[in-house]
């Protein structure tokens, strides 16, 4: 197979040097531009596997554009972006963003999250993924068992819930809104703090060290990630 081909969507030369420089050094093609009427050009000339989006170009907001993408492209989307506040972070994820990363940050920072998205990038044709291994726990979705070094786990309804969401989109930042939209509906997108119990509930069972999880990440006050 081929390298894998990335978008990088980006107004600042001396930033787009050191990401296209970062990029190109792990052997990944870079094709670039830096406005967002070029990338949507580019996007709809081929094929990519990662766009990464700066939010603030000269042609529009990079969130309203993440929103327009969703509508046609399913490419993961990585956010490069100087604003850093949450409510930021909120908006691009809940638009379609799948992570974010705000300035300055280290390459080696970037690479680790464009590895992350290029592994949960969906392969062309493949079903829907029902078994999932991570640390000691095997779970079947099909069959709806979890188990850990294989002892059945005994989960909660809402716990279950939980978990299937979390595992339905590896290495994606979830906001709590997109959570409890989908463990508990619309009428609770405000209740974080269900979210802070069931999660805690989830490490209990799940983590080998409920203290120190490396599954179920907290992403702090944005939301949580599954790290497989
Ligand atoms: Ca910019």
């Amino acid at each position: 197979m081929s390298e894998p081909t990335i978008l990088l969507v980006e107004d600042e030369a001396q930033i787009r040097r050191l990401v296209r420089a970062a990029l190109a050094e792990e052997g990944y093609r870079v094709l670039e531009c830096g406005t967002l009427k070029e990338g949507l050009a580019q996007l709809h000339a081929e094929t990519m596997q990662l766009l990464i989006l700066d939010l603030g170009l000269p042609d529009g907001d990079g969130i309203a554009f993440i929103r327009e993408l969703r509508t046609q492209f399913s490419l993961p989307v990585l956010v490069l972006s100087a604003r850093s506040a949450e409510g930021e972070k909120i908006r691009a994820l809940d638009a379609g963003a799948d992570d974010y990363l705000t300035k300055p940050y280290s390459s080696g920072e970037l690479l680790a999250r464009v590895r992350a998205q290029l592994r949960r990038a969906p392969q062309e044709g493949t079903a829907a993924e029902t078994h999932f291994c991570f640390g000691d726990i095997e779970v079947d979705l099909a069959q709806r068992s979890v188990t850990r070094k294989g002892t059945a786990v005994r989960l909660t309804p809402i716990e279950y819930r939980l978990l299937c969401a979390m595992l339905a989109e590896p290495g994606k930042v979830l906001t709590y809104r997109h959570l409890l939209s989908a463990v508990w509906g619309k009428a609770f997108v405000e209740s974080n703090h269900y979210l802070r119990i069931y999660v805690s509930h989830l490490r209990q069972k799940l983590e080998e060290d409920p203290a120190q999880p490396k599954h179920f990440l907290t992403e702090t006050g944005v939301g949580y990630r599954f790290h497989p």
